[in-house]
């Protein structure tokens, strides 16, 4: 089962993983994605990625604010560890209930997110489930996959996912605070 965040993070994992004969089944559960309607963009994409490559996915398709803001709220500069938990969690969770015994995740794709934190608690989250996280350092990847999403024609989202994040994006001299 793989965790996928969006369509164009899926791709070159994707290809990887199918050339390695593995078939995965994505799930999409993102509750940090925010506005309502960039989540709605981001499944948008990602039913394209699923629709051309031929992939399964099982969706969570409820908007998340709500919940998400309800874990992060005065954590909100650890945010990016909570919301790799929830997600992983739910994945594990999943892939558990629904007997397939190896999980990961896109997340492994980005070269901007806290690749180490999400090795770890995907490892862990094996551990308690009993199944096995599939590591792969998909960053290596990176430029490829983005050619082929830009190729595709299919959205790329222009920051991570949370309204945080999407202040970061356009707030300079915040996005340098974070950074120190
Ligand atoms: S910046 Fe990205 S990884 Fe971190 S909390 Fe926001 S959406 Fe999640």
């Amino acid at each position: 089962m793989l965790h996928t965040c969006c369509g164009p993070c899926t791709l070159y994992p994707l290809r990887v993983l199918r050339e390695e004969g593995l078939e995965p089944v994505g799930f999409f559960f993102n509750p940090n994605i925010h506005p309502y309607r960039e989540f709605r963009k981001r499944m948008g994409a990602l039913r394209e990625v699923a629709e051309r490559r031929h992939l399964e996915v099982i969706w969570h398709r409820d908007y998340g604010l709500r919940n998400f803001l309800r874990e992060v709220v005065f954590r909100e500069e650890d945010r990016c560890e909570v919301c790799y938990y929830l997600r992983l969690r739910e994945t594990a969770a999943l892939a558990r209930k629904e007997g397939y015994p190896v999980f990961s995740t896109t997340l492994l794709y980005s070269p901007f997110q806290q690749h180490e934190l999400i090795r770890d608690i995907g490892e862990t989250l094996a551990r308690r489930f009993g199944l096995s996280f599939l590591y792969r350092d998909f960053r290596e990847g990176y430029g490829e996959g983005q050619r082929e999403a830009r190729e595709m024609g299919i959205y790329r989202q222009p920051y991570c996912g949370c309204i945080f994040s999407e202040e970061e994006r356009y707030d300079k001299k915040l996005r340098r605070r974070r950074r120190a």
